[in-house]
């Protein structure tokens, strides 16, 4: 067995031992304070492995957490990207205690992605532990409100990638453990319809309906889909008007909408901003837009996969791709065109559910590949045909 793999395979219980401790802390994006405490815990963690740790104060979250390992002059940088805030108020582990059953753990925040945390730091630790990160830096960004829109995070998240040969993201594997090498860019827009209101029984000819104006724009908007293209909008909420006797004054939607190119998000962006009322004497106001542009396939994605890829044949595993509607800070690095790997993290099931869990006997081979393909981008071997 391959060194790495041999190593990663010996720590199993320092793996499953970080793991549980920083999903008993648990860290919800809202709560600055609970996140800064499994925050602390985690760097705690980074600087007992060598790491190089800052905490970055965020105004959306608790602080985020950059850590660096290896040799601060070499010429190439590998970065691990992922959160650690989660969608589970304080006190979910009550409701979805955290045990292991049938090679499963459960827990909040177990599989999105506290496991994928600590396969990156499993990684790292193998590396070292094999003097593989002599000409190599590698620099982990967790940050701490990827579930909140990464507002606060965005810039460091780009600012390092920049700066990075290859981005390493340890969100959740797609069902199955494959990887993920393209996200829908994620938009979200409010249409605000204004119109005159009046009297619906005596004067309604003096009014003009912004309920009926917003049901004429809901279907101007449904004809922007291109589902072949994996354009999507859906209206999800609407509100408006007072009272049943009263032609509507007000009336909103809220709207969200996915790309799978930039092509595509540009083109819905212009869509939206060029709706026109259909009814007289009534108005609309377009706001928001893509907060997260497309991460598209290329050439070179396509090739970081194929390495990877092949590290799993080796170790006798078959690492598939594929492409999913939902967003990461992923999606960022990918825009920007720096070679991005995403759902490198954990295998298992129940994101954002109650049921949330990582296949346990999958943690350590994850580990070892990614351990492998750091040291492969490191050394500059993947750009190799
Ligand atoms: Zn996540």
């Amino acid at each position: 067995m391959p060194p790495l793999s041999e190593f990663c395979n010996s720590r199993r219980e320092w793996l499953i031992g970080v793991l549980t401790g920083l999903v008993r802390l648990e860290s919800p994006t809202t709560d600055p304070a609970a996140v800064d405490r499994c925050g602390e815990r985690l760097a705690e963690h980074l600087g007992e492995m060598g790491g190089a740790v800052e905490r970055i104060p965020s105004s959306t979250s608790g602080a985020h957490l950059r850590a660096t390992f290896g040799s601060a002059s070499a010429a190439r940088q590998v970065m691990l990207l992922g959160h650690f805030d989660t969608v589970w108020p304080v006190g979910q582990i009550e409701r979805m205690p955290l045990r292991e059953s049938d090679g499963r753990l459960y827990g909040p925040g177990v599989f999105d992605m506290k496991a994928g945390i600590v396969i990156g730091m499993l990684a790292v630790r193998a590396l070292a532990a094999a003097s593989r990160l002599d000409d190599l830096r590698v620099v982990m960004l967790w940050t701490a409100d990827e579930e909140r829109g990464s507002r606060s995070s965005r810039g460091l998240v780009e600012e390092e990638a920049r700066g990075s040969s290859a981005v390493f993201v340890l969100e959740p594997a797609l069902p199955g453990g494959a990887v993920k090498t393209g996200r829908k860019g994620c938009g979200e827009f409010e249409l605000r319809v204004r119109g005159v209101p009046a009297h619906a029984g005596i004067d309604p000819t003096r009014g003009a309906s912004a309920i009926d104006e917003l049901a004429a724009q809901i279907r101007a908007i449904g004809a922007l889909r291109d589902h072949g293209r994996g354009v999507t909008l859906n209206v999800g909420v609407i509100e408006g008007g007072d009272r049943p006797n009263v032609v509507a004054e007000h009336a909103r939607a809220v709207i969200d909408a996915r790309a799978a190119t930039m092509e595509d998000a540009h083109r819905i962006e212009q869509s939206m901003q060029a709706l026109r009322p259909v009814l007289e004497r009534t108005s609309l106001e377009v706001g928001g837009g893509f907060s997260r542009p497309p991460f598209e396939r290329t050439e070179e994605v396509a090739r970081l996969y194929h390495v990877a890829r092949s590290i799993a044949a080796g170790m006798g595993r078959d690492l598939g791709e594929g492409t999913t509607g939902g967003g990461s800070d992923g999606n960022f690095t990918g825009a920007l065109g720096v070679p991005t790997l995403d759902g490198l993290g954990a295998v298992g099931d129940g994101a954002h559910a109650l049921d949330e869990h990582v296949v346990t006997a999958d943690l350590t081979w994850r580990a070892a590949l990614l351990a492998e393909l750091i040291a492969r981008s490191g050394s500059g071997q993947e750009l190799a045909p």
